[in-house]
């Protein structure tokens, strides 16, 4: 693709709950290409206490997303999924870099997150080509993804080419197939947690500096419930030592609201983190109670039925 072009931008500072800052600045944009296909990237700053913690730009890796998560609506604009280059993924960051007008140098951490629209494992290649173009510029900045594992040889394929992430992150909806498939609508027969989990591991048992997160997004009737906590503490239990649950509210988008998808209130929330610690887990309470309009396909869903 030749161009970017900025068609929208919200930004915001807002509290958040999160383990080493409590606040973060959000220039998210809304970028156009190809005359009609559009995608997300943002610019976040996180702060402790007013002071900057780090520089973040949240890429995203393909417009339309295959994976077609139910609270999200990245997978239902028009046409199929179509990839994004190693080369685009550097555009988004300078595109967030130059319009956020934020210069990495001034950050004492610099990352770049695969957490925007696309699932980075199914183009692990394009993934691992982009990094290393990111980082011929930006040596010192590192690399956070957050995959479904959809094509889960990611992990053996990012460990065989020694490429650097500190942060492996997977989903945790449920441990029972048919209500993971109702959250993630395009959920493979063939989907299995635990090997994906045990293959995250695998690639941070080679990588010092890396760490698995689970991100348990936390959802009224699907996954709330005392129960249903337990369940997830089980299956996870052979983990315990080598994970860290994030346990993160739900973000209001348009298709939470179709589909009455919402996490619970602040109160079960601290509830739920006292319920994991106390199993000996690492975790941590991740995300705002109230609706900051910054889920993922924010900007998205207001374009997709218009002529863009
Ligand atoms: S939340 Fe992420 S993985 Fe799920 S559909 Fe949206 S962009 Fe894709």
């Amino acid at each position: 693709m030749d161009n970017f072009e900025v068609v929208k931008k919200i930004s915001k500072l807002i509290d958040y709950n999160s383990r080493s800052w409590n606040k973060e600045k959000i220039d998210r944009y809304l970028l156009k290409y190809d005359d009609k296909r559009i995608i997300e990237c943002m610019t976040i700053v996180h702060l402790k206490d007013e002071i900057p913690i780090d520089l973040t730009i949240e890429i995203s890796n393909m417009y339309n997303c295959i994976v077609g998560c139910r609270f999200c609506a990245s997978g239902s604009l028009p046409e199929t999924a179509s990839f994004l280059t190693a080369e685009d993924y550097m555009k988004q960051v300078e595109t967030c870099l130059a319009y956020s007008n934020e210069n990495p140098k001034n950050y004492p951490n610099f990352y770049i997150a695969f957490t925007g629209i696309g699932e980075p494992s199914i183009v692990k290649e394009e993934v691992a080509k982009g990094i290393n173009i990111i980082k011929k510029k930006y040596s010192n900045v590192q690399v956070n993804i957050a995959t479904t594992a959809f094509d889960n040889t990611c992990f053996d394929y990012w460990d065989s080419i020694n490429l650097s992430i500190r942060t492996l992150q997977l989903p945790y909806y449920s441990c029972d197939y048919n209500k993971l498939k109702y959250i993630i609508q395009n959920l493979p027969p063939n989907y299995d947690l635990t090997e994906n989990i045990t293959k995250a591991i695998k690639y941070k048992k080679n990588h010092k500096n890396c760490r698995v997160k689970v991100n348990f997004v936390v959802i009224n009737d699907i996954n709330s419930s005392k129960d249903e906590v337990s369940k997830m503490l089980n299956f996870l239990s052979k983990f315990k030592n080598d994970i860290i649950i994030k346990i993160s509210f739900l973000n209001y988008t348009k298709k939470c609201l179709e589909n009455n998808l919402s996490s619970p209130n602040n109160e079960r929330m601290l509830e739920i983190v006292n319920q994991v610690k106390s199993k000996g887990f690492d975790c941590y309470l991740f995300g705002t109670k109230n609706n900051t309009k910054l889920g993922c396909g924010q900007l998205v869903q207001n374009y997709i039925s218009k002529d863009i």
